[in-house]
């Protein structure tokens, strides 16, 4: 496929504010997309090279793009900068240079246009800054203004496709199955593997019969399965029977993968942080004796002598890309492991937790570094209150209760994984993870900052859309504002984003990305939001939403609380 076919796409998906269409389009372009370039394909719609979890990153500076725009078309860099600032866009500013400048059009392929971009990612030591440079800017004299425009972004980080995963699935299986009918099976195999090429590649070239037989493997991450909420001991005895009890710690999620020679962990947001945790690598050469393993734990740091869990703050000092060795020696991270999904070649995902437990205890027989989670079998609603408040006593955020017949569902959250932590009666037991879509300007002091309200969203995991659920404005400091305006201003657009449904139109949209954590007095029903809406129009809403902290990086859009949790929290609130 030529490259500036793919672009005509991108600008046609950029354009709808409809994710039927988006599918439609994608679908559309599937279709087209031979079987050599459908999973590179895949990835540049995701804005990548390749799955989330492989560290090949294209990352250029905006100074640098703009250096390779100013270079292709022979202007000054201030030219090309002094467009950006107009244009608020460093694509639209490169496709204004190529329209005057008129280069000689070659006609590119995918796969050539996605060497140089590999060649770009890769380049490294001395005078990469320039290479890259060089490399892109060579490139842009090769393109039609249309393409020079998506080009740039992808350095950059900055497709502004909006596209979803589900709505990805969904025009796979509309384009190679006839319909959206088998997104399930196709998500299972990608929530397995976490590669959105290799599920098209392989769709590709050996039907869906092919894709679901791709298992887990080593060096992929799994999607993290993730617990659903119950509000009491007796609640959770009564829907699940007997139970596995797991003390919930509260750090971070680390997936450990080792080979015969390698270990290598991921984040539940499937990047690798190998290189973050060098102790926990260490240990896991030294107490896993089995040839290959996957291991699902939460990494925290803790004092095995005065029995202390320290708080998160603390913990999360951790995630850092520098000094890491030194930190390491300062704070050093214990891995409470809590279960084992893959063990000597084989995946152990649909095998019950009860058997997983077992197997686990003898790959980790001994507690060092690497510690095996205190679990209980239960199922006595008292004895289950006692634990939580054991739990509560050490400083923990509660428990995490499992059904002990249940399979590791990848991906999935649901009642075979239940979070009990503390509440008290006639509140919201819990914060709310919503994406920021949009802000409305305020009169008065914050007009300074140019902000008067955010439009916040939870998002609607059915349909791959945010809806929205509040507006949040009192409360916030000029400190956030600023901070908000740092993140929001470079993602903001001028028409809805295609996955957001929203009856209320704010003074500027942002691309559904960033995630901030809010604490509410009261869910309850609203004529004005979308979240959860019913025939008859209404929806829910925050009472008293305020803002408790930005999440970082590990939250994706699609992290955030769903619709359906927003209601199941609504039905169990005050009980
Ligand atoms: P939050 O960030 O508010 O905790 P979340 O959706 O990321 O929300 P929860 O659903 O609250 O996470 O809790 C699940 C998380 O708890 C897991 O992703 C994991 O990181 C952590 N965790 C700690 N202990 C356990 C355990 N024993 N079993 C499973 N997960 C655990």
């Amino acid at each position: 496929m030529k490259f500036s076919e793919l672009t005509e796409y991108f600008e046609e998906m950029e354009a709808t504010s409809s994710r039927l269409a988006l599918i439609d389009i994608l679908s559309e372009l599937f279709i087209k997309t031979p079987e050599g370039e459908i999973d590179k394909i895949v990835y540049l719609i995701q804005g990548r090279l390749a799955p989330f979890f492989v560290p090949l990153e294209i990352g250029m500076a905006e100074k640098s793009v703009a250096k390779s725009i100013a270079s292709a078309y022979q202007v000054s860099t201030e030219e090309v900068t002094g467009g950006f600032n107009k244009l608020g866009d460093m694509g639209l500013a490169a496709q204004q240079q190529a329209q005057k400048s008129k280069p000689k059009v070659e006609s590119l392929t995918v796969d050539e246009v996605f060497i140089i971009l590999e060649e770009i990612a890769k380049t490294s030591g001395e005078g990469t800054v320039e290479k890259r440079q060089n490399l892109l800017s060579n490139l842009l004299k090769r393109m039609d203004p249309l393409s020079a425009k998506h080009l740039v972004r992808i350095p950059l980080g900055n497709t502004r496709l909006g596209i979803g995963d589900p709505t990805v699935l969904d025009a796979m299986s509309l384009a190679k199955l006839g319909d959206k009918s088998k997104r399930k099976p196709l998500e299972e195999a990608y929530n397995r593997t976490s590669d959105m090429g290799l599920i098209a590649k392989t769709l590709w070239e050996k039907g869906l019969s092919g894709v679901e037989k791709l298992e887990v493997r080593v060096g992929s991450p799994i999607r993290s399965e993730l617990c659903e909420r119950l509000p009491s001991p007796d609640k959770i005895i009564e829907k699940m029977g007997e139970v596995d009890a797991q003390y919930k710690y509260d750090g971070f999620r680390v997936q450990i993968h080792k080979t015969q020679d390698e270990v290598r962990m991921f984040s539940r947001n499937l990047e690798e942080m190998t290189h973050m945790f060098p102790e926990l690598s260490e240990a896991t050469k030294k107490q896993i004796k089995a040839k290959s393993v996957i291991l699902d734990s939460e990494a925290l740091a803790y004092n095995p002598e005065s029995d202390e869990f320290l708080p998160f703050q603390e913990t999360t000092k951790r995630r850092r890309k520098h000094g890491i060795e030194e930190m390491a020696e300062k704070l050093p991270l214990k891995a409470f492991v809590f279960d084992i999904l893959y063990l000597d070649g084989k995946s152990l995902i649909n095998n019950p937790l009860r058997e997983r437990m077992e197997t686990l205890k003898r790959v980790l027989p001994e507690d060092d570094v690497l510690i095996r989670t205190k679990n209980q079998t239960i199922k006595d609603p008292k004895i289950l209150a006692t634990l939580l408040e054991d739990a509560i006593s050490k400083g923990l955020e509660g428990l995490v209760v499992k059904k002990l017949e249940s399979p590791y569902e990848a991906g999935a959250r649901n009642f075979n994984w239940v979070k009990l932590k503390r509440h008290s009666a006639g509140e919201l037991n819990d914060t709310l993870d919503c994406v920021i879509l949009g802000y409305i300007t305020g009169k008065g002091k914050r007009t300074a900052f140019g902000a008067g309200a955010l439009l916040v969203g939870v998002y609607d995991k059915k349909s791959d859309e945010f809806v929205t659920v509040s507006k949040i404005g009192t409360g916030l400091t000029d400190e956030e504002w600023r901070e908000i305006h740092k993140r929001a201003d470079k993602i903001s657009l001028d028409h809805k984003p295609a996955r957001v449904n929203s009856n209320i139109v704010p003074s500027v949209w942002i691309k559904p990305e960033i995630v901030i954590e809010i604490l509410a007095d009261e869910i309850t029903r609203s004529p004005v939001h979308t979240a959860g809406r019913t025939e008859t129009g209404t929806g829910y809403a925050l009472r008293f939403p305020r803002l408790v902290s930005f999440r970082g990086l590990d939250k994706k859009a699609e992290d955030a609380t769903t619709v359906e949790e927003l209601i199941e929290m609504y039905r169990q609130q005050g009980r």
